[in-house]
Formats: structure tokens, sequence, C-alpha cells
């Protein structure tokens, strides 16, 4: 997969993507990120890329043109049109569901906006959809961009060890993950569950389940109304106390 973000601020991206899981991503060459400074395409001598908003107001609105002129750019470098998100708190918001889907696209090209926002018009040229990390606003874009690239970028083929490392994560499957322990077996009095250092492979995988399950409830159990649940699973939770 490749991702272009086109930003005002491209080291604070790239400080982030090179590392971690993500930085090895794009060492092994799994995915293909690059940072695109706006700046770099605008033709103001001083190189401006915004103006005063139009009726007045407060704050900078970023220009159409060094933006479409980076887009432009972008497109010339690949040999179809990415699909391209406006990271906005007026978009859809990211959810585990919708990561799963643009982890599939070849090709993402991503706007991060800043001070009051960007000229609507080129929005209105080149964004297919607009997504928001949340209902709150940020100072801009990137880190929205970035959480978008950690999320989606952990889905693609080959970046994490096995499908299992996010299929049994939290939200995949509607659920919350069940709780995780390592060494050493008791930690301040406090032990690991019996079934955990059991070996028996089906008892750990039906106690996960059944904390997957109890935690939900007692965590998001507005999750629950939507999850795709057994009968038996339902009847487990309403004989289940709702403290464990
Ligand atoms: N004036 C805009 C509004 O009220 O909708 C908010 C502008 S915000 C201060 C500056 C930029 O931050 C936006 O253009 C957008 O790119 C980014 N941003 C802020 N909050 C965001 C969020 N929740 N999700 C995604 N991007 C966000």
């Amino acid at each position: 997969m490749r991702i272009d973000i086109a930003t005002l601020f491209p080291d604070m991206c790239e400080a982030v993507l090179c590392e971690s899981i993500i930085g090895r991503a794009r060492e092994a060459g799994i995915l293909e990120i690059h940072c695109h400074n706006i700046r770099d395409y605008t033709l103001d001598k001083h190189r401006r890329v915004d103006d005063t908003p139009y009726g007045g107001g407060m704050g900078m609105v970023m220009q159409a043109d060094p933006i479409f002129r980076c887009f432009e750019a972008v497109c010339v470098q690949l040999s179809q049109r990415p699909h391209v998100i406006y990271l906005s708190p007026q978009g859809r918001v990211l959810t585990q569901q919708l990561a799963v889907a643009y982890s599939r696209q070849d090709c993402l090209f991503l706007l991060c906006g800043h001070y009051e926002g960007v000229d609507e018009r080129v929005l209105e040229e080149i964004v297919d959809e607009e997504v928001s990390i949340g209902d709150y606003v940020l100072t801009g874009g990137e880190l929205p961009a970035l959480v978008f690239v950690d999320t989606v970028g952990r889905l693609c083929e080959g970046v994490l060890a096995d499908e299992s490392c996010f299929t049994e994560e939290s939200h995949f499957n509607g659920l919350l993950e069940y709780p995780q322990y390592s060494r050493p077996a008791v930690w301040h009095e406090k032990e690991v569950p019996e079934v955990l250092l059991s070996g028996h492979h089906a008892n750990i995988v039906r106690w996960r389940r059944e904390q997957s399950l109890l935690r939900t409830r007692n965590k998001r159990p507005d999750l629950l109304e939507k999850a795709p649940l057994e009968e038996k699973e339902r009847v487990f939770l309403q004989n289940t106390d709702r403290e464990e």
C-alpha cells in the first residue's frame, strides 16, 4: 500500500512514521509512505499557503492552489488516482471496520488541514471523503493522519506477524479483548488465572471468549447491542453476575 500525506508539517509526520511497527514495515517495503510539504507547491514568493477568510472572522484558511498542485504532483507519480481523504472533524468517525476497508486500498492521499481549515473549493475538487478521529477539534490534521496511518497500516498484510494479532483484538469482532498477563505468575500477591497456566488450549479459548463478553458488558455495554453473539453467549451473560 502507498500512502501520500499532504501537510504543512512533514517532519512531524516523519518523526512518528519512521518508528516502531510502521517504521519497520516501511523499511521492509510493505508500506510506502511519503510526506509532502504543501508549502513546496505554492507559487507565492514568500511561500505563503494561507490567507484571511472571505466574509471575515478569526484565523487563516489554507489556500486551494498549493494543495491542488501537491495533489497533481502525486497523481503524476502514481499510475492511478489515489483515494483522497481529508482529515476533518466534520468527517465520518474512524472505526476498526472502516480501517479494515481502507487497508484494502492500493493508494491513499491524506490531506491535513490547519488553522481554520481548507478552502472549500479544493475539497470539492479532489476529496473523496472526510474522516474524523473523534468528535473534538485538534489544531491540525497531522495527529489524525498519524492515527489513521497507524490504525490502517497495521492491518495491511505482512505488517504484523499474523492476522490473529488484530482479529482477536478489541473492536475487530465488535467486542473488547480479554485480559492479558505475562511473567511472573504471581505479582504483588496477584495470581495469573489458573486456566492460562493449564496448557489446555480449548479451555483457554473458552475462558478468553467469556472474559471478552464480560468486559464488553462491563466497560462498553453499547457495543454488546450490535455484537454478533451466539444464543448460548447471550444466555451466558444473562446467567453471570455483572461484577465478574
Ligand atoms: N474550523 C474547522 C471546523 O470547525 O470544522 C476546524 C479546523 S481545525 C482547527 C484544523 C484542522 O485540523 C482541520 O482542517 C483538520 O484537518 C484537522 N482536525 C481537527 N480536528 C480533527 C478531527 N477530530 N479529526 C480529523 N481531523 C481534525
